[in-house]
């Protein structure tokens, strides 16, 4: 068997233009245009990339950004301060704190400072707290973008056998419990895997979704899955550099081996990547919608 490839790419652009779309009606028919603030603490050249086509992709859609850059050498308190006055501005309706930030900014602190409604990043323990009771206002992005690559690749969520490899705040337990919660697109049997699992091995062989997050190149391989799984990679990792000079990267799941295997995989690059920014415009856009009373 050769699996089908689930392109993050294709189905981000898909989403985009829904976004576009009802970004165009919002100001059209309500004068409501959506704005996210960005914030960049440092020059880390990976988090400028990042930034950059945040910024980009909101220019494309129709969204007011507001981009702030900030020396590496900015304490805490000044960051706080910015995220209050941001918290306060009418013009923005999500603000983003790139991470990870400097060693000496408490990221806890960061997190908990932006206003829940603005948590377009769904971080805050608030927004945590409302997808565990199975009422979220914001889904965290590259988890909201795995479910919607399962849901648009048209995978039997419904009583499927799930199997997480990872458990960050960012990806691993957030994913796991929105694919647990009794709801459509989800209702799955969730197992989460870390360093802590005794035979990693024994839990993935018997998923029907692997959801794959730990940041190790081509750590999943083929006598790892069961025939007709669906996989989702996750993991970006570094490996190397072209004669160009660009960043050769690969997943945490042996690509070519797995794939004869899977019933669907997404690739890395083109996977999840490109919908955890969609998530986060379709995120901004609902903040400014509930700003506006519209939902
Ligand atoms: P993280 O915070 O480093 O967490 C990694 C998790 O994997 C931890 O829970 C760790 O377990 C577990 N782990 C690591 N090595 C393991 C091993 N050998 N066996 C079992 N478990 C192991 O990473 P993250 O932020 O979730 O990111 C994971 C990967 O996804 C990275 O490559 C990252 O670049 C990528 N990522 C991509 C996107 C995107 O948009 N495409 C977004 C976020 C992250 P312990 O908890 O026991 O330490």
């Amino acid at each position: 068997m050769t699996a089908q490839i689930i392109s993050g790419k294709d189905i981000a652009k898909q989403i985009r233009e829904e976004i576009k779309q009802e970004i165009a009606e919002l100001k059209e028919k309500h004068n409501v245009v959506p704005g996210l603030a960005t914030i960049l603490v440092g020059d880390d050249p990976a988090s400028q990339v990042y930034v950059g086509s945040k910024e980009k992709t909101c220019q494309a859609l129709g969204i007011y950004s507001e981009r702030h850059d900030l020396p590496e050498s900015t304490d805490e308190a000044a960051l706080l301060a910015l995220i209050d006055r941001l918290n306060e501005d009418n013009k923005i309706n999500g603000i983003l704190v790139q991470l990870p930030l400097p060693k000496h900014i408490n990221e806890n602190n960061v997190i908990m400072a932006i206003d829940p409604k603005k948590d377009v990043d769904g971080f805050h323990p608030v927004n945590v707290g409302k997808i565990m009771i199975g009422e979220p206002e914001y889904l965290p992005c590259t988890p909201h973008g795995i479910q919607e690559l399962l849901i648009r690749s048209d995978t039997k969520i419904d009583g499927a056998d799930v199997v997480v490899v990872g458990r960050s705040n960012i990806v691993g337990k957030p994913i796991a419990n929105i694919l647990l919660q009794k709801k459509e697109g989800a209702n799955a049997t969730v197992t989460i895997c870390h360093t802590g699992t005794r035979d990693i091995a024994s839990h993935t062989k018997r998923a029907d979704i692997l959801i794959i997050a730990l940041g190790r190149p081509k750590a999943i391989t083929a006598d790892m899955v069961k025939d007709g799984v669906v996989v989702i990679d996750v993991g970006v990792n570094r490996i190397g550099k072209t004669e160009e000079g660009k960043d050769i990267l690969c997943g945490d799941v042996d690509f070519e081996a797995v794939k004869e295997k899977a019933k669907a995989i997404t690739p890395v690059p083109g996977g999840v990547g490109p919908m955890t920014i969609v998530m986060l415009m379709e995120n901004t856009v609902k903040s400014a919608k509930l700003a506006a009373g519209l939902v």
